[in-house]
C-alpha cells in the first residue's frame, strides 16, 4: 500500500498527549493527522482496536502487548500490524525495582501510614536489604531482561523461566515453563513479565502459588489474565505467600470492590508501569524506522500480522 496519510488515533492519549506525537513525526514525509481524519488514512497509531482499522494498510500499537487486537481479521484484511515491544526494558525495571524496594525498606507501609498521619516504626525484623535475595523472573523477553538488569544491579541473583530453557544474557539461571514449579520455590521474589496468549492464560494458577515459598513476594508487570486472580487473592489471603506488587489485572480498571484493593501487602497501580515522560519518542522511533522501511521496500521492525 502507498502511505501518504499516518493518523493517530485519539485512545494514545491514555498513555501521551496525541499532538506530542504527531510533532515529533511532523517531518516524515508523510502526513501525520490527528485522531479526526482516520477513516481517510493508509496507516494508523494507535492503543485501542477499532473496526474502522481493518480499512488500513497498516496498524502500529503503543503498546508491546497487541493481545487487544484481532489477528486473524487483520490477516483477512490484509493489514499489517506493529507493537512497541523493544523500549519498556529501563521503565518496567525500574518499576519493578520500586515494588522490590518499598518491600524491603517498608515504603508502602509508611506511605500508609502517612495518609493517617500515624508515626509507627516497623517491627525490627520487618525491614531487609535485596543483595542476597533471589528473583525468579518468569518471560525472558525485553520486560524480563530489562527486569533482571535493575534488580541484577541492585544485588539480586535473578533466574528465569522461558519455554526453551535455553541461557540468556543477565539471568542466572534460566528454566524451561516445565519446571515452572521448581523456578518459583525458594525465591523471594516471582516475577512475571509475560504477553497475554492461548498459552499463558492463567499460566500462573493455585500451583504456582502454593511452591511459592510463604515469604516470598508476586509481581505481575505482563499481563492481567496470564494470572489466575482468584488463586492469587487465596494465596495472599490464606498467607501461603506474603504480599504482591501487581500493575495488569484480569479487569482494568481493578474494580473498587476488588480484595486486593485493601490488603496491606498488596501494591496496586494502573497498567503504568512503562509511563515515562519519553514514551511518545521511543514509540514514535519505531514509527520512523517502519516509515523509513516502507519507503525502501524493507521488511516491517516489531511486525506481529
Ligand atoms: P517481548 O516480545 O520482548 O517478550 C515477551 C517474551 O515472552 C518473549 O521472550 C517470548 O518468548 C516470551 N513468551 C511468550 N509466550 C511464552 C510462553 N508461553 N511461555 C514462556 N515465555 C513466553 O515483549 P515485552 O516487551 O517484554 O512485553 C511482554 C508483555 O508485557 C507484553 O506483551 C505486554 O502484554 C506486557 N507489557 C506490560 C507493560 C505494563 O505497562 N505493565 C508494559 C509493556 C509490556
Amino acid at each position: 500500500f502507498e502511505l501518504e496519510r499516518l493518523g493517530v488515533h485519539e485512545s494514545v492519549d491514555q498513555v501521551f498527549p496525541s499532538a506530542e506525537l504527531s510533532a515529533y513525526l511532523s517531518d516524515l514525509p508523510v502526513d501525520v493527522v490527528g485522531d479526526e481524519a482516520v477513516p481517510d488514512c493508509d496507516a494508523v497509531v494507535t492503543l485501542e482496536h477499532r473496526e474502522a482499522f481493518l480499512e488500513v494498510g497498516w496498524v502500529h500499537s503503543v503498546q508491546a502487548g497487541v493481545d487487544r487486537f484481532p489477528f486473524e481479521e487483520f490477516e483477512s484484511n490484509d493489514v499489517v500490524l506493529t507493537n512497541s515491544t523493544g523500549i519498556h526494558d529501563r521503565t518496567v525495571g525500574e518499576t519493578v525495582a520500586g515494588y522490590l524496594l518499598a518491600f524491603s525498606r517498608r515504603l508502602h507501609e509508611h506511605v500508609a501510614n502517612g495518609t493517617e498521619r500515624r508515626w509507627d516504626q516497623p517491627a525490627w525484623d520487618d525491614a531487609f536489604t535485596l543483595p542476597g535475595t533471589s528473583a525468579c523472573v518468569v518471560g525472558t523477553g525485553t520486560l524480563g531482561s530489562g527486569v533482571a538488569d535493575v534488580l541484577g544491579a541492585l544485588g539480586v541473583s535473578v533466574t528465569g523461566v522461558r519455554r526453551s530453557g535455553d541461557p540468556v544474557p543477565g539471568f542466572e539461571e534460566v528454566y524451561a515453563n516445565d519446571d515452572l514449579l521448581e523456578a518459583v520455590a525458594d525465591v523471594e521474589f516471582v516475577i512475571v513479565t509475560l504477553p497475554l496468549t492461548d498459552e499463558t492464560h492463567h499460566l500462573i494458577d493455585a500451583d504456582v502459588f502454593e511452591a511459592m515459598d510463604e515469604e516470598a513476594r508476586f509481581v505481575n508487570v505482563g499481563r492481567g489474565p496470564v494470572v489466575d486472580q482468584d488463586a492469587l487473592t487465596d494465596a495472599l489471603e490464606s498467607g501461603s505467600i506474603a504480599g504482591a506488587a501487581l500493575d495488569v489485572f484480569e479487569t482494568e480498571p481493578l474494580p473498587e470492590e476488588s480484595p486486593l484493593w485493601g490488603m496491606d501487602e498488596v501494591i496496586v497501580t494502573p497498567h503504568c508501569a512503562a509511563f515515562t515522560e519519553d514514551y511518545f519518542r521511543d514509540t514514535g522511533d519505531i514509527v520512523r524506522e517502519n516509515v523509513d522501511r516502507l519507503e525502501s521496500g524493507e521488511a516491517f521492525h516489531n511486525r506481529v500480522v
